[in-house]
């Protein structure tokens, strides 16, 4: 190897569900180069323990990119240790995700020494998996959808890898809007649903999420970070997409037909959103369907849970506010 040799990028994209990371992270995907893998974090419990269909519509155990990348990853123990087994993994994961451990993983983001046998358990497989998924579809940038900071974090330790970040966020209470309506897929003639949520779950998500976000953030180069507001994207998508390529320093070329446009191919995405399995033309177009027909008193709800963060990424201003504010004479 010589130093020539461009280093491993990776980008993380972080945010709550239905923010567009996932056609996102599929246009990402279709750039010469580029490879998305989904919600990687998903990988062990969806992918491997049940079975759930790659983006390519095989289990991962038949698919011919994860197949090899499983195999990677669990050899991850090193040469003379004998391979872990996903059930070691997943008690890993959960262990990292219990409520007092998140601050510390996002902490470990600037990439110390953890003397913490889980999450060098998690470190040694997020890296082996991100290495082989690179090797086998031969891309320089990989884009990882888990959405949560602290999978993120684990990204930014890693070794020999270019970690960006870009942090994605939406209006909550379009975000709660559209949590409440099913979603359904068509995948290989088989009708899949997406759940639903309710307001206070989704608004805790969203206000856990950005958090955690702003805590990681404090803990990377401020050169690896992009925040970007979902209106903006799906305003002018291929102005946001440019802008991301900028970040990654990677002049890619995107698949637009025009401002609004986008051509997807099947792709090899472990899980995620339903909309995975959606190619073709494809329109990206915000909706603002909440405007309409969102109540008020659940609107006036959502901005008096999330208003210091809303009034961070531009959603309200002070005055406003105000003027919306039920009024007591
Ligand atoms: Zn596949």
């Amino acid at each position: 190897m010589t130093e020539s040799v461009a280093r491993l990028k990776v980008l993380s994209i972080v945010g709550v569900g239905r923010s567009g990371t996932t056609v996102l992270a599929s246009i990402l995907g279709e750039i010469d180069g580029f490879a998305s893998v989904g919600e990687l974090r998903w990988l062990w419990v969806q992918g491997v323990a049940q079975q759930r269909p790659c983006g390519c519509g095989e289990p991962p155990s038949q698919c011919p990119v994860w197949s090899p990348v499983i195999t990677q990853a669990l050899s991850a123990a090193g040469k003379d240790q004998p391979p872990w087994n996903a059930r070691q993994i997943i008690a890993s994961q959960q262990e990292l995700a219990r409520k007092p451990n998140v601050q510390r993983v996002l902490r470990s983001a600037n990439g110390g020494q953890e003397d913490w046998a889980p999450l060098q358990m998690m470190r040694a497989v997020t890296g082996a998996a991100v290495r082989a998924f690179a090797d086998v579809t031969g891309a320089r940038v990989v884009v990882d959808t888990s959405k949560r900071p602290q999978d993120a974090a684990l990204f930014a330790a890693l070794d020999g890898v270019e970690h960006y970040v870009l942090h994605i966020v939406r209006d909550p209470r379009a975000v709660v809007h559209s949590w409440r309506r099913a979603k359904s897929f068509s995948v290989a003639g088989e009708k899949r649903t997406m759940g639903t949520r309710r307001l206070p779950s989704t608004v805790w998500r969203w206000i856990t999420n950005s958090v955690s976000a702003e805590i990681l953030r404090s803990q990377l180069p401020q050169s690896r970070w992009l925040h970007m507001r979902y209106e903006d994207f799906a305003q002018r998508p291929r102005v946001a997409v440019d802008e991301i390529l900028t970040l990654l320093g990677d002049l890619g070329d995107p698949p637009f037909t025009n401002a609004h446009t986008v051509m997807l191919h099947p792709n090899h995405i472990v899980a995620g959103n339903p909309s995975r399995f959606t190619t073709g033309s494809v329109e990206i177009r915000a909706d603002e369907g909440w405007r309409d027909h969102m109540p008020r008193r659940d609107q006036w709800l959502v901005e008096l849970a999330t208003l210091p963060l809303m009034l961070r990424y531009r959603y309200a201003n002070p005055r406003l506010f105000q003027e919306s504010m039920p009024r007591r004479r």
